[in-house]
């Protein structure tokens, strides 16, 4: 038995896990939040407990002690060199890494090398290492990309059509994000359906405030809908996904746009707050969409439209799926856009029915019907339990 931390860093915030492996029980969860702010917030879950408290967390060093003494003083674990590896969600890995790695200065080296490409992302995941390291030297370390899952795509599925100089210099090509969720859910769906990896053939849809939909083609994955960066593919909550990239250039020659302009208009004020003018947040868009708002009815439509064409092109490029996975805050939540974008896959026989969609949120279940030609399957995503996992198996395999 080992006990293992998952952890997620960002540029202000902490999330981790503590599991007991290989059980994959989790004996905690929390979260620091306003890192550097005033009136920072820790907050953990253990045991049916809760507690919060708003306290100064002035940097991610202190962030750590104070995770770590609440770990040992709520008795999660005794001492601190109890948590034998921990298993850290460093974003971008580039072309270099297509699965997890221990770490090391080459890893490092590496990493950083890639903060261009992840320029607010990377340099936090680092940072959380680093203060992890620092708190528990002994630890196994582990690095998780968000991209590794995606390395499997073919050439043709990852290059822009642009001068091949861009790719050859500047390695400028899709990468696609979410990586560890889409994995989960493939693995999850071969272990559901006691099928091997290398026979599942489906399109996992991970749609929350950020979303991605993925053709997994032999369990693998071969194209999916984020690119370059997060801000390609499908409607988000603030990005706008795939738009006609001249509109940059009009806009910027119209109103004088600087690039950082550009990019706060395209990734922040965007989506469904851009198209419905009321909030990012898909639950905000649903009220008003009941009450008969057009623009939120008109948000709601594109968003729908925008998953039915990836899903439906995908399904094309692979030669058919058998499946269609939902996940992600809205895939696992609202049964209304799960209704709405299946009844829109009907042409490839996909069926759905209220009784078995209706009001399901948050569990494992299949939610389409016998007659369905394709299953379709609501699995919750555990981007945390993969780290987890991937972090005890170095540990196992250096014991
Ligand atoms: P995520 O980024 O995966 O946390 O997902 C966030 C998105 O999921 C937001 O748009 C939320 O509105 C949506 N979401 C979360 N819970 C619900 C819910 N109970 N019903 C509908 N949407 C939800």
């Amino acid at each position: 038995m080992a006990i293992v931390m998952s952890v997620n860093a960002g540029s202000s915030s902490f999330k981790f896990q503590v599991f007991e492996m290989p059980e994959e029980k989790v004996l905690a969860q929390g979260n620091v939040e306003r890192i550097g702010l005033e009136n920072s917030i820790f907050g953990m879950k253990f045991n049916g407990q809760k507690i919060k408290e708003v306290m100064d967390i002035p940097d991610h060093g202190v962030a750590v002690k104070k995770i770590m003494s609440a770990l040992v003083d709520n008795k999660i674990v005794e001492h601190l060199d109890d948590i034998q590896a921990v298993g850290h969600r460093m974003v971008h890995g580039g072309e270099y890494f297509d699965h997890s790695v221990k770490e090391s200065q080459e890893a490092i080296d590496k990493f950083i090398e890639l903060t261009d490409l992840a320029p607010l992302h990377n340099p936090a995941g680092l940072l959380g290492y680093r203060s992890f390291k620092e708190a528990l030297p002994h630890a196994s370390h582990t690095f998780v990309f968000d991209t590794a899952f995606h390395q499997s795509m073919p050439k043709e599925n990852y290059l822009y059509p642009i001068p091949y100089e861009y790719y050859e210099n500047d390695k400028i090509r899709r990468y696609g994000m979410h990586g560890t969720s889409h994995l989960y859910l493939t693995q999850r769906y071969a272990e559901l359906t006691g099928k091997k990896i290398e026979d599942v053939n489906i399109v996992t849809c991970h749609l929350g405030n950020g979303g991605s939909i993925t053709a997994v083609k032999n369990g693998k994955s071969f194209k999916t809908s984020m690119g370059f960066t997060p801000l390609a593919g499908i409607m988000m909550g603030t990005r706008c996904g795939d738009i006609d990239p001249a509109i940059i250039v009009y806009l910027q020659k119209k109103y004088g746009y600087t690039y950082e302009d550009i990019d706060n208009i395209l990734n922040k004020k965007s989506g469904f707050l851009g198209v419905s003018g009321i909030s990012s947040d898909s639950r905000d868009i649903e009220d008003a969409a009941a009450e008969g708002n057009e623009r939120a009815i008109l948000a709601e439509k594109m968003f729908n439209n925008r998953v039915i064409e990836t899903v439906s092109g995908y399904i094309g490029l692979m030669g058919g799926a058998d499946a269609i996975v939902f996940a992600g805050g809205i895939g696992e939540n609202s049964w209304l856009h799960r209704k709405e974008i299946c009844d829109g896959l009907s042409v490839f026989g996909v069926e759905v029915l209220d009784e078995l969609n209706k009001d399901v949120r948050g569990v494992e279940k299949k939610l389409s019907s016998e007659a369905s030609k394709m299953e379709v399957w609501l699995i919750p995503t555990d981007e945390e339990l993969v780290m987890a996992r991937d972090a005890y198996k170095d540990l196992m395999e250096n014991a």
